[in-house]
Parts: structure tokens; C-alpha cells; sequence
């Protein structure tokens, strides 16, 4: 494709309606540092959609005359890294272009009261305002698929996507980790405007940041007033410091597991802002859902497209099925039961065709636990109170430290109550038999009739719905997708958007 400069707004909705592809948005202030080529590179390498880059000091934005005036401005440096990256065309507008001052019919918008009432917010008074007018009038001449934002500005990266949500907009937030200096400094074109001291006072800050990451990871809290205090003892002039939850903005709760930490400084006459994500363990995923609605196959390729530990809770409640029924144990026993279970031990182990082999007391039960014969039994086993304490303890041992995406019936409600994302996948009843059958034809182990499958399913339904102990329900707060009709991949491709918009890419990647 030819590489191409577009400085009007009429050339521009011109080249757009002649376009054949779909855009990748890139939108920027120009001074393109090593954040903006990661955002460019990011977007070339994720599909082969047109790469369009914007370039444009948007006047709105900026609460001081002097903060613009002296906004560092490399116009020729920034088309010639812009198109070395991976840009096709590059829109580089004028301020009366952007806003003709005869044309009413622009419209200058109001950003989310709630998301703009905190941090920069607070001082840089009808700045989100300005970001949002910017960005809507872009995206109106544009109309990307894709909007590639960088979470170095994450409080205008929450407020253009509730922007996005607001006015409808069928456009895809993809964001991109901050993208940091050797020093711990993250890339902002204002860091142009630093002495040497002034650099050293914002690696300082920065530095003192991951620390308190650090430091959260071991002790699951934090004294903002000590730090507050520390910074200050180095000198460091604090506009404001807060510990935020990530996308509320709201104060955090002391049960948040993901939160911000976010701060902003002046060093010499320059504002910047940092921030660090801080966790108290790693992400959780629940996926629920009654038998042959996909959680298996959807769990794994999520587990692998997140890089996340895969539990499969189901094949524990069928592994210890399988030893009840081959040692003969009678369940109804409870003393002895207890005894039995003290004694058990479930492993799960790696391989290359199914994932995941499944080991009880040193058996492999992984292809056995899959049978009829154990199908028509779990479910009983399942409801037995001992055997639930036994297995929810041993799941939660196993997600302790988090990072892992688990499926089965409770753990949303029971296992992992506070999973950052909980879904209930569900399909009818002939689409979940109709999956059941193919699963079962293709192992070729067993004939099994479609309407034999299908009542054998419903009773499990039933069972595990109604019995007393952890039913199979739809948590309060768990996304419920229904899956007839959709393929594996856009399933596993809506969860995976879903993840993304609840979890920040930075985290995703510690
Ligand atoms: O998911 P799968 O069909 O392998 O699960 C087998 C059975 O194990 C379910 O029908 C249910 O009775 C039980 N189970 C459960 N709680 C879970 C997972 C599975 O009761 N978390």
C-alpha cells in the first residue's frame, strides 16, 4: 500500500470512503516516542487492516497556555517513525480544520462525571472535556475498528471507552502497556521538558511506584500516607498520589483484589503522571454452566490465549467417581468416607494432546473418567457434602495465588467468589447433546443413541441444580452467554474481550 499524508478533513472522509479495508486508529499528539511506535507496531502485527495514525495538538485539552505553547512539536521525525513502524497514512489536521469556528454542527462534549472527578481531574479543570470532543470528532471522520490507546493514560483510556459506550460506537479499545525508559521512566513527550535533576526526581518517583508494588505483593496493603511522606522527604513535589479501584476510580474496598496506584508530580515547571496496578493475587476467570454447554473446550483455549493454569474442577468430582466405583466404597458411610478422602490425591499434569492428564492416587484416569458409566454416577457423588468440602478446599489451594481460568458448576458462587470474571455459558438442551454425541463418536469408545444422551443430560441438569450443597447457578454477578449458533472461536474470542476490558493488559503480563 502506499504510504500516505492526509492534512484536510474533507481529503480525509474522501480517502475514507474509498477505502476498502477496516482502520486501525492510532490517535496521538505528535513528539512519537518509543510508547507510540509499541502502539503502531502492536497494531501492525495484530491484523492487516490499514494503520492509520493521527497527529494533532488538540488545543481543547490543555489547561495551560504555556503547557501548549511549549508542547514539543517534531512533525518530520514523527511521519518518518510513524511510517518506519507500521503506518499506512497519517492524518495530520489543522486547529481551524478541526474546528471550522463557523460550523455549529460540531459538538464539544462533556466527559463521564464520575471517571473525570478524580486524579488529573481534579486540578486539570475541562481537560477529559477536551479529550473527549477531540476523540469523538476523530472517530466520527474515521470510523475505525480499532482504537489503540496506551495505558500510561489510563484515566483518559476509561473515559474515551465509556465515551465509546455511550454513543454506541462499534469500536474495539485495544490497549497497550505503559512502555518504560531503562531507568523505570515511562515514555511521555513531555519528559523532553526535564533537567537532569528533574529527570532523576521523576525516576525517583517512578522507582518508588514499583516499590510499593512490590511491597503490596507481599503484604496485601498499603500506607499511602508513608509513602506520601517518603516522597516527600526526596523532594518530590506531589500534585497528588491515590489508591484507586482500576475502573471505578472510586476510593478502593478493602476486598479489591486489582487496584491503582496513581500518582502525578511536577518537576520543575512540568506535570507528568505514573501509576502501578497493584494485586493481591493474579486474575481469576469462572466459567460455570450445566453438561456439554463447551466449558472444556472454551476453558482450555482461553487458558491458553491468557497464558493462565486450566482447572477442570468437573474431572476432579469424576476422578474420585472413578475410585469410589472401582474400590466399591460406599459413600453413604460417612465415617468412612471421611478416612477415604484424607487419603486421596487428585493431580493434574501436562500434555500435549488433551492439555491435561488426570491423576488420582498415581492412576491416570484422564480418558476413563470420561465414560457413561462414570457420567451416570458423578452427579450423585458430587451432591455428597464431604466430597465438596474435600475438593473446594483442594481448588482453592490450587488458585491461591490466582492466574488460573476454572470451570465447572460452583465457582463462581462457591470456589472463587471473587473471580475478576465470572461467565455462565449455557446452550438448549439439542445443541448441548447434539456437542455431547460428536465428542462421544469422535473418542469412539462407546455407541450412545442421541435421545438416550440428551435425558442422560437433562437428569444431570436436574441433579445438579437441585441438590442442597452448591446448586449449578448463575452467580449474581457472572455474564451469561448463551452459545447455540455461535463457533468455539467466537466464544472464546468474546471471553477473551471481555478479560481484556476487565483487566489491565499491564497486569496480564506480570
Ligand atoms: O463438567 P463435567 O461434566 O465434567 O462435570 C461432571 C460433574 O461433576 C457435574 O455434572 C457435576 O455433578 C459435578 N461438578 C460439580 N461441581 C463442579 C464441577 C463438576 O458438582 N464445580
Amino acid at each position: 500500500m502506499n504510504k500516505i499524508i492526509i492534512r484536510k478533513t474533507e481529503e480525509l472522509k474522501e480517502w475514507r470512503r474509498n477505502l476498502q479495508s477496516d482502520i486501525n486508529f492510532i490517535p496521538t499528539m505528535g513528539n512519537l516516542h518509543d510508547g507510540h511506535q509499541k502502539l503502531i507496531s502492536t497494531a501492525q502485527s495484530l491484523n492487516c487492516n490499514t494503520n492509520l495514525l493521527s497527529i494533532f495538538v488538540n488545543p481543547l485539552q490543555f489547561d495551560s497556555k504555556e503547557d501548549l505553547k511549549s508542547y514539543p512539536k517534531t512533525i518530520d521525525k514523527d511521519i518518518e517513525i510513524a511510517f518506519s513502524n507500521g503506518a499506512d497514512a497519517i492524518f495530520i489536521p489543522n486547529v481551524t480544520d478541526m474546528y471550522p469556528k463557523k460550523n455549529k454542527s460540531i459538538s464539544y462534549l462533556k466527559a463521564s462525571k464520575e471517571l473525570s472527578s478524580a486524579l488529573c481531574g481534579l486540578t486539570r479543570v475541562g481537560h477529559f472535556d477536551g479529550v473527549c470532543t477531540v476523540v469523538y470528532r476523530l472517530l466520527k471522520l474515521i470510523q475505525p475498528k480499532n482504537l489503540f490507546l496506551g495505558e500510561k493514560d489510563w484515566q483518559q483510556l476509561l473515559i474515551i471507552k465509556n465515551l465509546i459506550e455511550e454513543k454506541k460506537f462499534n469500536i474495539k479499545i485495544i490497549p497497550v502497556p505503559t512502555q518504560r525508559d531503562s531507568d523505570g521512566v515511562p515514555f511521555s513527550s513531555r519528559n523532553k521538558h526535564l533537567s537532569k535533576n528533574e529527570r532523576k526526581t521523576l525516576k525517583l518517583f517512578s522507582n518508588e511506584l514499583e516499590n510499593a508494588k512490590i511491597i503490596f505483593k507481599k503484604d496485601k496493603k498499603i500506607d499511602l500516607k508513608q509513602l506520601t511522606k517518603k516522597l516527600k522527604s526526596k523532594n518530590i513535589s506531589i500534585e497528588y498520589l491515590e489508591h484507586l479501584h482500576p475502573y471505578s476510580l472510586k476510593k478502593v474496598q478493602s476486598n479489591d483484589n486489582i487496584s491503582i496506584l496513581a500518582g502525578a508530580i511536577k518537576c520543575g515547571k512540568t506535570r507528568l503522571i505514573d501509576h502501578v496496578f497493584l494485586m493481591k493475587r493474579k486474575p481469576i476467570i469462572a466459567i460455570d454452566g450445566p453438561a456439554g454447554s463447551g466449558k472444556s473446550t472454551i476453558t482450555k483455549l482461553i487458558a491458553k490465549e491468557l497464558n493462565l493454569l486450566y482447572l477442570d474442577t468437573g474431572a476432579m468430582y469424576r476422578a474420585i467417581s472413578w475410585l469410589f466405583k472401582k474400590e466399591k466404597i460406599d459413600y453413604a458411610e460417612e465415617s468412612e468416607l471421611k478416612k477415604i478422602l484424607n487419603n486421596i490425591s487428585i493431580i493434574f499434569k501436562s500434555n500435549s494432546i488433551s492439555q491435561q492428564d488426570v491423576f488420582i492416587n498415581n492412576f491416570c484416569v484422564t480418558e476413563e473418567i470420561r465414560s457413561q458409566e462414570i457420567s451416570a454416577i458423578v452427579s450423585k457423588i458430587s451432591s455428597i457434602k464431604k466430597v465438596r468440602e474435600f475438593l473446594v478446599y483442594e481448588q482453592r489451594k490450587i488458585g491461591q495465588s490466582g492466574g488460573l481460568v476454572a470451570e465447572g458448576r460452583d465457582i463462581g458462587t462457591t470456589v472463587f467468589p471473587n473471580a475478576e470474571l465470572k461467565i455462565f455459558l449455557t446452550a438448549s438442551i439439542d445443541e448441548r447433546a447434539k456437542r455431547r454425541k460428536s465428542e462421544l463418536d469422535l473418542r469412539g469408545t462407546e455407541e450412545i443413541d442421541f435421545n438416550q444422551l440428551k435425558e442422560l443430560i437433562r437428569k444431570r441438569d436436574f441433579e445438579d441444580s437441585t441438590r442442597k450443597i452448591s446448586p449449578l447457578k448463575k452467580a449474581n454477578d457472572a455474564i451469561e452467554l448463551l452459545t447455540d449458533g455461535y463457533s468455539i472461536n467466537e466464544v472464546v474470542e468474546k471471553i477473551v474481550n471481555i478479560y481484556n476490558l476487565k483487566i489491565p493488559k499491564e497486569i496480564q503480563l506480570e
